[in-house]
């Protein structure tokens, strides 16, 4: 179902009129009400030419929002402010994002479009596994689901036992949460001993960490429905900046008319042809509280602009390769753990649990795939450890460890660890 046809599939002249309105007004409202906007963005009077020097203006980082911590880039009076959100700031100083009450509806409105797009219809129920809190992932998919006329369960992530009860009993059609908490609902689902024809499960919608195509084919299996991917960083705005569609299942439809898409190559900053994998950088085309103008997301895409058979006319953005931060570096080669999880899963006898171990001396350190087997099967580490190597082009020792000794997640998924030692 197409939750607003008259946008998602608006032919592409008038949405490329559309965004250059909308580029303009963002421009103009952040240049007014931001200093560090006014800075890097060119005096106004040449809005009708947009386009000519919008690709010009700097881009922005995370470092930029951990400068401006808590509030310097508040494009609003702070009455004005209806919700914040904030980054967990693992990977350094937190980020707090804003949202203004149109912001706030526009959000509702680009999850309902996307859990339209993943499937499901009013009437039915969603269980929200994603965290609630300062994590957009709960709210976020909260707001839309209600937007949409589905009731939605709260669960929130954790308590796993009660959701696998929840999905029993209240017969949700939809579930909502990380793709290695997906896998752990599964897991205890099989050991409780439950039938999964029992559940009313068709849809899951998952995202907030980069999975496989594997993964989603064993998730699909054992839970029963159909899986789609869905995007979304608290920077812009939270979940729902693109999704999957349910026909295709092939690349996320972004949402251009709140956001404007580019991808560029992380190292040269030149812009990226379609489907080559580069950055992608966002540029919110209607937020008031926190406008974000040619944002750097870290997330490693490419970019599809070909018809998709649903309907909508938006471009399509490849499943995130990995983020530029997440990238490891084995012997002078770049991989991504999603990778190695691609190659891994394909193999069936092992259960989809993961991690990456740095071991060793730091000095030369040795990446080692631990992976959990079926029970009682004794899956072939050496042709597995030959498979990644054909693959990612890196010898990767593969150790087997007994069920239930990797943790399992109940929202982003730890998949590097350090073992390291640490003396001389
Ligand atoms: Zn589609």
């Amino acid at each position: 179902m197409i939750w607003d046809p008259g946008m998602e599939t608006m032919d592409r002249a008038r949405l490329r009129e559309l965004q250059q309105t909308r580029l303009n007004w963002t421009v103009n409202w952040a240049r007014e009400r931001v200093p560090f906007y006014e800075k890097r963005l060119p005096p106004s009077g040449r809005d009708h030419a947009i386009f000519e020097w919008f690709h010009d203006v700097p881009f922005m980082t995370k470092q930029d929002l951990r400068d401006h911590y808590p509030l310097g880039l508040l494009a609003v009076p702070r009455r004005e402010v209806r919700r914040f959100h904030a980054s967990s700031g693992t990977r350094g100083k937190p980020t707090v994002v804003a949202y203004t009450e149109h912001d706030l509806a526009m959000w509702a409105e680009v999850v309902a479009r996307s859990l339209a797009a993943a499937g499901m219809q009013p009437g039915e129920t969603l269980q929200n596994a994603y965290g609630y809190g300062l994590f957009t992932g709960g709210l976020g998919l909260h707001m839309g689901a209600e937007r949409l006329g589905i009731s939605v369960i709260p669960a929130s992530g954790g308590q796993t036992e009660r959701q696998v009860q929840l999905l029993l009993d209240l017969e949700p059609e939809g579930l909502s949460c990380t793709p290695s908490y997906a896998l752990y609902i599964a897991e205890t689902l099989e050991q409780m001993g439950v039938d999964r024809q029992k559940l009313h499960l068709k849809t899951g919608i998952f995202g907030a960490e980069p999975w496989s195509e594997s993964m989603r084919r064993r998730l699909e299996e054992r839970l029963g429905i159909r899986a789609v991917d869905i995007y979304g960083l608290s920077e812009i705005t939270g979940p729902g900046v693109a999704i999957e569609c349910a026909e295709a299942q092939n690349g996320l439809h972004v949402f251009e008319d709140y956001f404007y898409v580019e991808v560029i190559n992380p190292k040269t900053l030149a812009p990226a042809v379609p489907g080559e994998v580069g950055e992608l950088v966002l540029t919110t085309l209607s937020k008031e509280a926190m406008p974000m103008i040619r944002y750097r997301t870290g997330d490693l895409v490419s970019v599809n602009p070909d018809p998709c058979v649903c309907g909508r006319t938006s471009v399509r953005i490849s499943r995130v390769h990995g983020r530029t931060d997440d990238m490891l570096i084995v012997r002078g080669v770049n991989v991504f753990p999603s990778e190695i999880e691609r190659v891994l899963l394909q193999e069936p006898l092992l259960t989809a649990h993961y991690q990456l171990a740095w071991e060793g001396h730091p000095s030369r350190p040795e990446l080692v795939v631990e992976v959990e087997a079926q029970p009682a099967a004794r899956p072939d580490t050496a042709a597995m450890s030959h498979r990644l190597r054909e693959t990612l082009g890196v010898h990767l020792p593969v150790r087997v460890v007994p069920e239930g000794t990797i943790p399992r997640s109940q929202g982003k998924a730890v998949r590097v660890v350090n073992r390291m030692s640490q003396d001389r």
